[in-house]
This record gives C-alpha cells, sequence and structure tokens, in this order.
C-alpha cells in the first residue's frame, strides 16, 4: 500500500502558550499545533464548551453553515481560545459567543490582520472583539441599583394590570372627530408661522465632528460596541444625509400618526395601538384627509422639514435643512444660531444611532416608553451638545470649533454658544435625568451604549 506524501511535510507539535495583556487581564494564545483539523476536532471541542445538542445543531449534517477548512481550523482555535481562558471570560455567554464566532468566521468577516492565527495577539483580539468581550468587561464593573423598586415611579411602570383598555373602538367617534382635532394641533404648532433660515452647506463635515467629540466624551462605552459585528460600523458618510425635498403619502400619514397619539380624542374613542385594526382605521382616516385637502398636505411637509429623524434599525441620521430664526437677530447672528440648531438635532439623532437594541427595546416594557426612547437620548444628546458648547466657550480645540462651525461667522458663533439650548421631550428627558441622578452617569451610560438595562434598574 502507498500513501502520497502530503504537500506541506508536517512539522513537529510544537506546545507553546503565549500571553497577552487586555483590561488587566491575562489571556493564554495556544495556536501552534500544525496537525490538521477538521470537523470531527471542531465538534469535540464545540461539545466540550456546550453539550452534544447544541454541536449537533450548529455542525451537523442539518448545520446552517459549514465553514472551510481555513475558516474551520480559525474557528477550532477560537473555541479553544475560549476554553483556555474561561476564568477570564466570566460574564460572557458563551453559547452567543460561540454563534457570534461561527458566523462572522462562515461569512468571512474576520479582520485582515488577524486572519493568520499564528500572530497571537492580532487573533486573540479578534476572538474578543467578535465576542464582545470589551461590553461585558465594562459593564460587570458596574452594578445594578439595589433597589430598583424605587425608581419604578420614574418608568411609570404598570406591569400588573395592562393599562390597554378592552373596550372596542369609537369609529364613529373617531371618523367625525379625527380630522379637526389633528389639524388644529399641526396647525397651532406650523412651522410657516416662524421666520426660518436656510443652511446651504451640507451638515456631514459638523456631523463628524460632532461624532468624533462624541467617541471621546463617551469614552470608552461607544468605542466597545462600534466594532462588534451586531452593530453598524459603516462610515458617517453613508448614515447622515438631508430630509428628502418630497415626501410620500406613508411619511406624512407616519408623522400624523404619531402626533395624534398625543391627542385626548384617541383615549375618548378607545384607541389601542395595539390592535391593528385600530391602527389600520386611524391611517385610512389619515390618508383620506390628505387625499382631500391640499392644505393639509402642505402643513404636514411643513412639519416634516424642520423634525430630523434616525432609524432605529438600519441606523441611519436625516437632519433639516431650515431652521427657526429670531427676527431680533442679524443674518450672521441668525446663522450661527441655526448652526447651533443643527448641531443639537446631530447631538440627539447620532445617540439615537449609538443606542443599543437591548436597550431600545426595553421601552415596550414600561409605561411611558418615551423615557427610553426619547428621554435618555435627549439627556444623552443634552450632555453632549452642552460639552460641545463649553468647548467652542472654552476656545480649547480649533479643529473641533471648525468643524462646528461650518462656514458660520467665528465670533457670532462662539456668542450664540452662551444661550443656545433645546426643548425637546421634555416630560420624558425629566424622568431620564431622575433616575441619572439616582444610579449615577456610568450606569446611565452603559445601560443605553452597550445595552445593560439592569443597570438603571430595568431587569
Ligand atoms: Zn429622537
Amino acid at each position: 500500500m502507498h500513501w502520497p506524501q502530503p504537500a506541506t511535510p508536517a512539522r513537529g507539535v510544537v506546545q507553546m502558550r503565549r500571553e497577552f495583556w487586555t483590561n488587566n487581564r491575562k489571556f493564554v494564545v495556544e495556536n501552534s499545533s500544525h496537525r490538521p483539523v477538521g470537523r470531527g476536532e471542531l465538534f469535540d471541542i464545540f461539545t466540550d464548551l456546550t453539550n452534544v445538542e447544541t454541536a449537533t445543531h450548529m455542525l451537523g449534517r442539518r448545520g446552517t453553515r459549514a465553514p472551510d477548512a481555513a475558516q474551520t481550523r480559525w474557528l477550532y482555535f477560537a473555541f479553544r481560545f475560549l476554553r483556555d481562558n474561561k476564568a477570564q471570560l466570566v460574564g460572557v455567554n458563551l453559547n452567543q459567543a460561540l454563534a457570534s464566532l461561527f458566523k462572522v468566521v462562515c461569512r468571512g468577516q474576520i479582520r485582515a490582520r488577524a486572519v493568520d492565527l499564528t500572530s497571537e495577539l492580532n487573533f486573540g483580539r479578534e476572538v474578543l472583539r467578535i465576542i464582545g468581550y470589551r461590553r461585558t468587561y465594562l459593564a460587570g464593573r458596574l452594578a445594578a441599583p439595589k433597589n430598583p423598586s424605587a425608581l419604578e415611579q420614574f418608568f411609570e411602570r404598570d406591569d400588573k394590570l395592562p393599562p390597554q383598555t378592552s373596550l372596542d373602538l369609537d369609529e364613529s367617534l373617531l371618523r367625525g372627530q379625527l380630522e379637526t382635532d389633528i389639524v388644529a394641533l399641526m396647525k397651532a404648532h406650523d412651522p410657516g408661522g416662524f421666520a426660518s433660515i436656510r443652511l446651504r452647506r451640507d451638515p456631514l463635515g459638523t456631523a463628524k465632528a460632532v461624532h468624533r467629540f462624541a467617541r471621546k466624551h463617551f469614552r470608552p462605552y461607544i468605542a466597545a460596541i462600534e466594532t462588534l459585528p451586531v452593530t453598524i460600523s459603516a462610515p458617517l458618510t453613508d448614515r447622515v444625509s438631508l430630509l428628502e425635498d418630497e415626501f410620500t403619502d406613508d411619511r406624512r400619514v407616519a408623522l400624523l400618526a404619531n402626533r395624534a397619539e398625543h391627542l385626548d380624542l384617541l383615549t375618548a374613542a378607545h384607541y389601542n395601538s395595539n390592535r391593528q385594526r385600530d391602527e389600520q382605521v386611524l391611517e385610512e382616516i389619515l390618508r383620506d384627509v390628505l387625499k382631500r385637502r391640499k392644505d393639509v398636505e402642505d402643513l404636514v411637509d411643513r412639519h416634516l422639514r424642520v423634525t430630523p429623524r434616525a432609524g432605529h434599525t438600519q441606523k441611519f441620521v436625516k437632519l433639516q435643512r431650515d431652521f427657526q430664526r429670531d427676527k431680533a437677530h442679524t443674518e450672521k447672528q441668525a446663522r450661527a444660531n441655526a448652526q447651533w440648531q443643527r448641531v443639537g438635532s446631530i447631538s440627539h439623532e447620532l445617540m439615537h444611532f449609538y443606542c443599543h437594541h437591548d436597550f431600545e427595546k426595553k421601552s415596550g416594557s414600561v409605561k411611558f416608553g418615551q423615557v427610553i426612547t426619547e428621554g435618555f437620548t435627549e439627556l444623552l444628546g443634552l450632555e453632549l451638545y452642552d460639552a460641545l458648547r463649553q468647548q467652542v466657550i472654552n476656545n480649547t480645540d480649533t479643529d473641533l470649533i471648525k468643524g462646528l462651525r461650518a462656514g458660520a461667522a467665528a465670533d457670532e458663533f462662539k456668542q450664540a454658544a452662551n444661550d443656545a439650548s433645546r426643548q425637546s421631550y421634555v416630560k420624558a428627558l425629566n424622568r431620564a435625568r431622575e433616575i441619572q441622578t439616582r444610579v449615577g452617569k456610568p450606569n446611565v451610560w452603559a445601560a443605553y451604549f452597550l445595552g445593560k438595562p439592569q443597570l438603571i434598574g430595568l431587569a
């Protein structure tokens, strides 16, 4: 019998354990075996870390992904890395870590510098990055509030009694009254009634300046998640743009439906947003109003033009061009002031961009969900905004100021920094602020950016 010679003769197995430090902890990397690694070896180590069922599910014949030879080898050593460093990885959910590794490696998304697994530092750090180790580590240093029930009033939690009405929607009341009420509400805040000023310059430069500063200001929390495969790490260029000029009826209806939630009429008509049928009726009425009345369409468009928005799941930021103008201002003052309004919008919307999904989804479990979605966003946005104003007032960082200013006159811009302010989501903001007073900033930041709501008492 004749065995073909292997293409590269197997070198002797060298047992080497190498070490590296990160976040004050020592990790060992053992990756020097030259033995070939097959599916069997991968299966064994997988079973070691979880159990036969999970291993079979992931790697068996019906397994969802099929790593090639190089990927199998990388995964094998990554799994061994987890096993060898189990003590340092306390708090990391191993099942999730394995699933993340499996997904990222099979998709070919390992960073180029870490593909060669004999470079132990790059390899080890890449494994830690993929499993989100830093997020766990940072959150693990903070303690959850000891008495979360003391925080309940600030969330207006109402777990015991579902507040949703069981009465049917009073459709005729809604059909008879909604048009009058919603049009009155929109007219009361008609931006057409304000003097306005348009900023011609693209907001991207300003957004980049705010973003760079935010990463520094909220260090290390934003940095801990932005490289995770679960979050969006695409460049800001692809994520920040101006609002569209023309709006679709879908956008108009969405804005009207959102504002309609503030009307007493909806409560009176037993409207329940958890019932699909109710939403359909509401939309249908609003659509019909828009179809019949050009004046309402124009009114809604005026609102849309000054309402920036952020996409929660797709992570984008759309910003307005037009800003409110104080008639007493000179042209230069008005531009400087509008530029500060823009910086304020960016500060708020960028926080949405970085809000962790596990935090956002808690809005459904508290009665006043706006504390979660907008209250904390405004709180952190203001934190950022105030820090930026301070930078400009103190004249500390000329590059930053240049980026923020974006063409506004230097003196007027600095002058306007003193009295720039925002008045958004005040009720939700105050609730969020109360919580921050009780649990402290680090807990709020970690809860929001790292997706650890238990740190502000939301288990
Ligand atoms: Zn918002």
